[in-house]
């Protein structure tokens, strides 16, 4: 389609309806992006907690295993070596003071050079991991006097052991505490709300998740891996995200928006319309409109100036170049009724004047005089002074002419070669004749000299005067033909005079006026 015809306003619309259209598919391929992200920061966030959650139950574990150490090597007596297994023992058969916040599994007494002195019974935990034992072995100072340990796994499961230095300043020994991790761990899924379970390094199930059911497949699992001493996975705590809810949530929180987005933009888009069809496309229509009209007609109209800074430019431009043609067609309507010579009226004109006058005349039967003037002898003129001062000549006949008709409506004109014509509204046949007198006298008074002339010494004028109150059916060429036949009477009698001819008069032959 021709860019021509497409207007500014389906333009406009067309394009705010391509956004709304790219918003609505940018908006459900984002979805699927968005879906996206959200799940994986969700596992990446989700992570992070059970990592923070598992390092402080480990910690307040540890904490309570110290405490729990410290209490029982005050009570032991190494120097009875003998009833050192049952001392350790001492603290299952009789409960132990954190009992319940933690899961005792082995008391084991070592000296200091680690090599084992007692344990506990009857449980059988894989001997204190290496990773430890050089951990102990390798500190120096006071660092001796503090209790270390760390989560290790062997065959049977994961176990913690916490190592606490026996014997005060005098170091006589070390007490290791194991317990079981599991029993601690379990509690980071109260903490994070969610299914939990845990699992062992190669992935079997030590603490199956709870609450799953046979839904499995509506939830995606998150990982994170304990690590133990050996820096190996020791653990393996998983929660279990329930993907339906998220992308339920996530489903709703997406509609609140897409909605809230659309609301705005669909609000700002039918702003921008309202603007647009107020401040632009409606202005424009009008301006259409006015300009149309204003070149239909001539009238002084303008286009009125509203809306937007570019309409009122437009506008504006249009209204000056407006005024501008019609400054000019009035220069050419006023140069078009004059004559290139004298600068008085033309034939034209004289005729539109005549047809005017002669209607208003006949409306209101009122007399109506035409003077046809022709200068005696002018091809002489020329002959004798040349072409350029027969110019000269007829130029000061105008202006002279002009002067000596006195009003408004009255009308000198050049009819053509050395012609004039003078009308005379509202003149009867007396005022007309008084006209072409002062004209005769004027004509005397300039005086031009005219050598070649056979009436006189000056160039001289002869007039044919004709009155008429316009009948039914007669045409205004009725008052040009009766001046002519007077003038024609006035230069066949001689010239340099006025002649009447009456309209009666034009019945008969012209030659009978001779
Ligand atoms: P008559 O007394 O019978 O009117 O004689 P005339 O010589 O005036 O009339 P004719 O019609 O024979 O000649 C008119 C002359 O007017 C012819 C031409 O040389 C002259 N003429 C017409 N128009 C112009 C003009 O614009 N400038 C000049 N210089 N002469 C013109
Ligand atoms: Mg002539
Ligand atoms: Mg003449």
């Amino acid at each position: 389609m021709a860019i021509e015809r497409i207007s500014l306003r389906s333009l406009i619309t067309g394009l705010l309806v391509a956004v709304v259209l790219i918003t609505v598919i940018h908006t459900i391929v984002a979805k699927y992006q968005f879906r996206r992200a959200a799940l994986d920061y969700r596992i990446q966030s989700l992570s992070r907690v059970i990592e923070v959650a598992a390092q402080e139950v480990l910690r307040q574990a540890r904490g309570r295993a110290v405490a729990l150490g410290g209490s029982l090597q005050q009570r032991l007596i190494l120097s009875d070596a003998a009833s050192l297994g049952l001392q350790l023992d001492e603290p299952f058969s009789k409960g132990y003071v954190e009992a319940g916040y933690l899961d005792l599994v082995q008391l084991r007494l070592y000296d200091p050079q680690l090599h084992l002195l007692a344990a506990s019974g009857p449980h059988t935990v894989p001997p204190l991991p290496a990773m430890l034992a050089a951990q102990v072995r390798e500190r120096q100072g006071v660092d001796r006097f503090k209790a270390a340990g760390g989560l290790w796994h062997a065959a049977h499961g994961p176990y913690y052991s916490v190592l606490v230095p026996v014997g005060g300043l005098h170091l006589d020994g070390h007490l290791e505490i194991v317990f079981n991790p599991l029993f601690n761990l379990r509690g980071v899924g109260e903490m994070i709300h969610m299914p939990f379970g845990i699992q062992g390094a190669e992935g079997e199930e030590l603490l199956p998740p709870d609450g799953i059911g046979t839904d499995a497949a509506r939830y995606a699992a998150v990982e994170y891996s304990l690590r133990g001493l050996d820096g190996t996975t020791a653990l393996r705590l998983v929660a279990y995200e329930d993907v339906d809810l998220l992308y339920k949530d996530m489903h709703r929180t997406q509609i609140v928006t897409s909605l809230s987005f659309f609301g705005l933009t669909g609000a700002l888009l039918a702003l921008a319309l309202w603007l647009l069809n107020r401040h632009l496309f409606q202005p424009v229509h009008w301006m259409i409109g006015e300009m149309e009209h204003t070149l239909r007609d001539a009238e002084n109209t303008l286009v009125t100036r509203r809306g937007i800074k570019e309409v009122h430019v437009v506008a504006a431009a249009f209204n000056a170049m407006t005024a501008r043609v019609r400054e000019i067609i009035g220069e050419l309507h006023r140069l078009s009724a004059l004559d290139g010579l004298t600068g008085i009226a033309n034939r034209r004109a004289f005729n539109q004047a005549l047809e005017r006058e002669w209607l208003r005349a006949k409306r209101k039967q009122a007399a109506i005089s035409l003077l046809l003037v022709d200068v005696d002898y002018f091809k002489q003129y020329n002959d004798c002074y040349g072409h350029q001062a027969g110019d000269d000549c007829l130029r000061n006949i105008a202006n002279a002419m002009s002067l000596a008709v006195q009003r408004p409506t009255d009308l000198v004109a050049r009819y053509g070669g050395e012609e004039f014509v003078v009308l005379l509204p509202d003149t009867d046949a007396t005022g007309a004749g008084r006209v072409a007198e002062k004209l005769q006298r004027t004509m005397a008074a300039l005086a031009i000299p005219h050598q070649a002339s056979a009436t006189r010494d000056i160039v001289s004028m002869s007039i044919g005067v004709c009155t008429m109150t316009p009948g039914k059916g007669v045409s205004s060429q009725r008052l040009v033909a009766c001046a002519d036949r007077a003038l024609y009477r006035a230069k066949a009698l001689g010239r340099n005079r006025i002649e009447f001819t009456r309209e009666e008069d034009l019945a008969a032959p012209a030659a009978a006026d001779a």
